[in-house]
């Protein structure tokens, strides 16, 4: 019987002893390895008495368990609940509850404080920890490296992927088969990956980004991933040279470039970079392309909809853009009613296509809200198609800032920012203000040892820009608040700095 997920990512791999991920201790997993592991722990899950379309929820370290639970939750038909492991027992509180879920699998130093909160709300507590050991590993050495596949339909959920919250508190996306495969397969294509790749793999597994781009479509096209647990420079450094491939977030590629070791020498082995989950600078764009000789390819997609758009894999990678929508995606920008503004101005961006979410789990109001009747997704991005198709992201809807009835991108500010002497970064924000309801402050980061001039700045910015969008005051941080993916936090600043002309 047909389970479209596991049959298209992992049953296709099934008696294969084909490297599939390479650990830091040096030995690697096979294919049907990885298999055996992810079909014990099906059985498991069997065994505590979950069915077909319960959740389990994993607040668990990156480790070839915890990859192999996700397989497990395909081949069961049970719905993979993976959770920041930044996350404090509240959050994780309000994550079981909402979610429902029957299981969770958390690291053995939560189960104390969270055995009694599943007890509450019925959920079994068992351990994966950051070594592969614990509780769920013990009870799966017990049972058979077979399991029959629970028929499932494509348009059975698969998943439910809390959002970054980067705006808010993270919402539960609720994902299909058909939502994952079809975007696994597409990419796959695009960045044209084989059998024959090696990615270096240090994102987290428990966002959209390393679990269902970086991960699906190694699994898709049959590759090896050497599995890194997180980000650290010195693994990275040491492992370039064994890969052909990378995915990462912006602050990936500013870290290697940050580093004299990262060469031209140590990428020459490298047919791809992939950047996204946060805006690529073009400045960064522009020093890779130095460094290595290779460009970049950003591309742009979020939780609810896996990747809607992509740079070109063959054609021009253009700096500060996220390239055309993908096969099968159609992207437009409209107005708040939906409308689509005349060509090349800036709108909100929607879309549609099989990669977009079945709604938030537990949340009609705001699925209703965001998601058309007619299929298309309201992203809550701003955003305009260039001539040549390429879509530029301006900024969030919710980061607008609207000042005396005109509307400001804060990326407009933030580039001519950026491009001041001694400006590592900036954020701008929006803050309440008596007659312009709001106004713009920018707040920036110093490059290492330097101290930028906020009076300089303040002069080259009224040079570049109308007089409505300069910043009325400007702030030196050390660094800005980011949340785990690596994405500023705008909404923590404006509420720090809320009071500045009130
Ligand atoms: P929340 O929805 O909870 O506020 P979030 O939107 O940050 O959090 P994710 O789904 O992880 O949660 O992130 C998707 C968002 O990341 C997109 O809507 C977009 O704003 C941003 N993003 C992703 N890729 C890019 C990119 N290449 N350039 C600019 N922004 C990007
Ligand atoms: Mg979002």
């Amino acid at each position: 019987m047909a389970n479209p997920l596991y049959d298209g990512l992992f049953g296709i791999h099934a008696g294969k002893g084909t490297p599939f991920l390479q650990l830091l201790d040096g030995t690697t997993i096979s294919h049907q390895d990885f298999l055996g592991k992810a079909a014990q722990i099906a059985h498991v899950a069997t065994h505590l008495g979950l069915n077909p379309g319960d959740r389990v929820g994993a607040q668990v370290e990156k480790t070839p368990e915890a990859l192999a639970l996700y397989a497990a939750c395909a081949q069961a038909g049970l719905v993979f609940l993976p959770l920041n492991t930044a996350y404090t027992v509240d959050e994780l509180t309000y994550f079981i509850e909402n979610s429902g879920a029957s299981l969770i699998i958390c690291d053995t130093e939560r189960e104390g404080k969270l055995t009694p909160v599943g007890a509450q709300l019925g959920a079994r507590v068992e351990t994966l920890n950051a070594d592969g050991t614990g509780s769920l590993t013990d009870l799966a050495a017990t049972m058979p490296t077979r399991f029959e596949t629970v028929a499932r339909d494509g348009e059975d959920l698969a998943a439910f992927l809390y959002t970054s919250g980067t705006t808010g508190r993270s919402k539960g996306a609720m994902l299909t088969q058909n939502n994952l495969l079809s975007n696994a397969r597409t990419l796959v294509k695009e960045w044209r990956f084989t059998s024959q790749d090696v990615l270096l793999h240090a994102l987290p597994i428990f966002h959209t980004h390393g679990l269902f781009v970086a991960t699906n479509i190694m699994l898709a096209a049959g590759g090896c991933m050497i599995w890194l647990p997180k980000f650290d420079l010195d693994q990275i450094i040491d492992k370039l040279p064994c890969a052909t491939s990378m995915m990462g977030v912006p602050t990936f590629y500013t870290r290697l470039l940050d580093d004299p070791r990262f060469t031209r020498e140590l990428a020459t082995h490298m047919r791809l970079f992939v950047s996204g989950s946060a805006p690529l600078r073009a400045e960064t764009h522009v020093q890779f392309e130095e460094r290595t000789g290779h460009r970049i390819l950003e591309r742009y997609g979020m939780t609810e909809t896996n990747m809607n758009t992509s740079n070109p894999y063959d054609g021009e990678r253009r700096a500060g853009t996220v390239g055309h929508p993908l096969p099968g995606v159609e992207l437009k920008i409209c107005d708040s009613d939906g409308n689509t503004p005349p060509a090349g101005e800036i709108g909100t961006i929607e879309v549609r296509g099989p990669n977009v979410f079945k709604g938030y789990w537990q949340m009609p109001e705001k699925t209703a809200a965001e998601l058309r009747d007619n299929g298309f997704f309201i992203t809550g991005d701003l955003g305009r198609i260039d001539e040549d198709g390429y879509v530029h992201i301006v900024g969030r809807n919710k980061d607008l800032i609207i000042s005396g009835g005109y509307n400001i991108y804060p990326k407009e500010i933030e580039m001519v920012l950026d491009d001041q002497p001694g400006v590592l970064e900036s954020a701008v924000i929006g803050v309440p203000h008596p007659d312009f309801g709001e106004t713009v402050v920018g707040v920036i980061v110093a490059e290492p040892g330097q101290t930028p001039d906020p009076e300089a700045i303040t002069g080259a910015v009224r040079e570049g820009l109308a007089r409505f969008k300069h910043p009325r005051k400007l702030i030196v941080l050390d660094e800005l608040p980011r949340n785990t993916m690596g994405k500023v936090q705008k909404n923590i600043l404006r509420d720090r700095y809320k009071d500045l002309f009130m």
